[in-house]
């Protein structure tokens, strides 16, 4: 959806993007969105990376991606590709390469596509050229997975890590794809923060368009962490670009089993699919959904807090984001509003799923200033506790503890799962603060971003603690490793009993 065509109408309608081939499987173009995942297994273990992609594949996801951080991980592609093929399995295999080049170009032997992040591989000594050449030459795709939280020096520099300079640092990579003449890659800029993550997608499709581009686009959300709240977050940012038309296949990162991960990005898939619905903007010069504005300065409220001061504005189509968006632009008056919708599912996930999805952009846009989720066959403590998370996922109102969670991968290097239960148990009731739980020190610390404090894998058994981006202790036993953070986060004055 171009920005002047948003400015009248408000409508689903995908974004036209160009056809890229991933093995068995095709994404782009009018193909299906595709849903994919990620393995936690050690990648030169093959028995447990073939027994796991299988659970993943049988769970519904034909793109499966594994970590090769070194030549071990790359060259064992040889071993797991065709296991899996004999197994019946015609799963899309996708290596992710952090740092080393030629990594790539082993990987690129065996699997169907290479994910490169550009915040750590060089565009001036050849290298994405000889890789682009080999893809060619296979018929291996190729994404450009830029991650808001390694960026490379020259991009910070100049842009900070902002969404401008995420995108500046996706066009370098991509203007050498088009320059080689290369289609077949696929972009995506992830971020923990959905603010960020959104503006960085909707500022790239505006880059590529301007530029002639129509590369596919990867949609995750990285360290949404777990349970409800991960979903939660993965459905406000994956969801306000589904509205917008934007992506041709998703993830969603929970800090969990991968294959739970599966039938939460298929819902999101299947619900955006369905959508129906023509909205006239009768007033498109006030606000521009392209960019972040807050119309009032009302606080941001749940159901039980709305007052008469708020207008609620309830939508009964089956576009919710496109109606309110209609009826909020269209308004004469600039009071606080309350977005509004019945929702009659009866699992309690999938509803929140599809409230966080519908809800979110309009959060995320500064159009709505509150949230009420009608559903009387749940709670009322339930729906409050699920509506707080939502203004808290789209970044409005933080209301408890945030954790930004890696999914885990290969790299991890203990069990993030329990351990990041055993911290919430911990820490949950604390108000306003972000804690990074990351599998592993080469990229968790740059990947949790803003987060307070940081609790990361350094090595077999030990953890290294941050405050911010400084590190406050080393590479201790994981044991230990809880009542330190404790320790630290009351040391701080920042602990409430
Ligand atoms: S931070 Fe987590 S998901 Fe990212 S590379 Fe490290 S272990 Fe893997």
């Amino acid at each position: 959806m171009s920005p002047s065509n948003a400015m009248n109408i408000e409508r689903f309608q995908r974004r036209k993007t160009h056809r890229v081939r991933i093995g068995s499987i095709e994404i782009g173009g009018d193909c299906p969105i595709a849903v994919q995942s990620m393995t936690n297994t050690p990648t030169a273990d093959t028995a447990a990376s073939v027994a796991q992609i299988e659970r993943i594949a049988d769970a519904g996801a034909p793109i499966v991606r594994l970590t090769a951080q070194g030549r071990k991980e790359g060259e064992n592609f040889a071993e797991i590709v065709p296991r899996l093929r004999r197994d019946g399995y015609a799963t899309a295999i996708v290596a992710d390469i952090h740092f080393v080049p030629e990594i790539a170009m082993i990987a690129a032997d065996y699997v169907d596509k290479v994910r490169i992040n550009p915040g750590n591989y060089r565009t001036d000594n050849g290298r994405l050229e000889e890789l682009i050449a080999k893809c060619r030459q296979r018929g291996v795709a190729l994404r450009i997975g830029v991650n808001h939280g390694s960026l490379a020096r020259h991009i910070v520099d100049k842009w900070g890590d902002t969404p401008q300079g995420m995108v500046a640092s996706a066009m370098e990579f991509l203007r050498i794809c088009a320059k080689e003449h290369f289609d077949q890659a696929v972009v995506s800029m992830k971020s923990s923060n959905t603010r960020v993550m959104v503006h960085a997608y909707r500022l790239l499709v505006e880059a590529m368009e301007a530029e002639g581009m129509d590369y596919p686009v990867h949609l995750g959300v990285t360290e949404a962490g777990n349970g409800i709240e991960g979903r939660i977050k993965s459905a406000v940012g994956i969801g306000a670009l589904l509205a917008d038309g934007i992506g041709d296949t998703v993830r969603v990162s929970l800090t969990e089993a991968p294959e739970n991960e599966v039938p939460v990005a298929q819902s999101l898939v299947a619900y955006f699919t369905e959508r129906k619905g023509c909205f006239r903007v009768n007033h498109p010069e006030r606000y521009s959904p392209f960019e972040y504005r807050r119309r009032t300065n009302a606080a941001y409220v749940v159901h039980d807090e709305i007052t008469a001061d708020y207008d609620v504005v309830t939508a009964v189509s089956e576009n919710p984001t496109a109606e309110w968006r209609a009826a909020i632009l269209n308004a004469d008056t600039l009071r606080p509003t309350v977005i509004r919708r019945r929702y009659d599912d009866a699992d309690f996930t999938t509803l929140v799923v599809k409230a966080a999805a519908d809800m979110g952009s309009l959060l995320l846009d500064g159009l709505a200033d509150g949230v009420c989720i009608d559903a009387p066959q749940h709670s009322p403590e339930l729906l409050r506790e699920a509506e707080l998370m939502i203004l808290q996922a789209a970044r409005v109102r933080m209301s408890h503890t945030e954790y930004i969670a890696c999914p885990s991968c290969g790299r991890t290097l203990y069990d993030i799962e329990t351990t990041l239960a055993q911290i919430k148990a911990r820490t949950s009731h604390l108000k306003g603060l972000k804690i990074g739980v990351m599998g592993c020190i080469v990229n968790g610390p740059g990947e949790m971003a803003d987060a307070d404090y940081g609790y990361v894998g350094s090595s077999a058994g030990h953890i290294t603690l941050y405050r911010g981006r400084e590190v406050v202790a080393r590479n201790i036993p994981q044991e230990q490793a809880l009542e330190r953070l404790t320790e630290l986060i009351k040391a701080d004055g920042r602990w409430q009993e």
